[in-house]
């Protein structure tokens, strides 16, 4: 059986990403603890090397992700969190002292699905910031929601809007950057339930398609075979957030 250096090389070997499982960080803004080296081994083996194989060495690259740190934990700004994702332009230039790298919290609770999940959430997060100039910043996006919306996290109030259309799950309300996030990642790992979802959800509809759109031109890998090779790949994730009235 391989060991967490063997799987780490050969990631490293073929998408040019390095794998951390020592790093331990106190304090603010991040925070976390090394995880235990057989939670490392099975994550590497259940989780990170599949996910990864859906995407091509190039596609990882062109994402500009440095480094993946494999911890337990994790918390930003004092909150438990299940992955983060730091960008920034410097990263891209590879510099040791400032590399993009996303967190993953492998100790918590939600199963396999939840953590192939938080994967591609957070890898989105890097293609998100990669994919033009503006960074995270995108109005257009903001604009898909139905009038008056206003994410949680651009609100001046602590009120939370209640669970309704046009979201993939609660968490999408947070902010443009979560709820394309969360569309990507559930696309990704449920893509036949999210298109059923979509069928009753104008809104969602129009996020799916515009999704895939920005993805397309990030990479042309992002075609319609990609597509129906996740679709066929499917695993039962997606549900309506909104509770049926009975
Ligand atoms: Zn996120």
């Amino acid at each position: 059986m391989k060991s967490v250096h063997e799987i780490a090389q050969e990631v490293f070997d073929t998408y040019g990403v390095r794998v951390i499982t020592d790093q331990e960080r106190s304090g603010l803004p991040i925070a976390c603890r090394p995880a235990d080296e057989r939670t490392c081994l099975t994550y590497l083996q259940q989780v990170l090397t599949r996910e990864l194989s859906i995407y091509s060495p190039q596609v990882i690259r062109k994402s500009k992700l440095n480094e993946i740190i494999l911890c337990q934990k994790l918390a930003s700004e004092g909150q438990r969190r299940g992955g983060l994702t730091c960008a920034a332009f410097l990263g891209s230039l590879g510099l040791p002292f400032i590399r993009n790298k996303i967190y993953l919290n492998i100790k918590v609770g939600g199963g396999w699905q939840y953590m192939r999940a938080a994967f591609h959430h957070e890898l989105f997060h890097m293609i998100d910031y990669f994919d033009d100039i503006n960074g995270y910043y995108d109005q257009r996006w903001k604009s898909l929601n139905r009038p008056g919306f206003v994410y949680h996290k651009d609100r001046i109030d602590e009120q939370r809007a209640k669970p309704q259309r046009g979201f993939i799950s609660e968490y999408a309300m947070d902010a443009v950057i979560e709820d394309k996030a969360e569309v990507y990642s559930y696309l990704l790992i449920d893509h036949r339930g999210t298109e059923k979802l979509v069928r009753e959800d104008r809104i969602l509809a129009r996020k799916v398609v515009r999704m895939k759109e920005l993805l397309h031109s990030f990479s042309s890998e992002f075609n319609e075979d990609f597509w129906s090779k996740r679709d066929a790949a499917s695993i039962s994730y997606a549900k309506s957030i909104v509770k049926k009235r009975s």
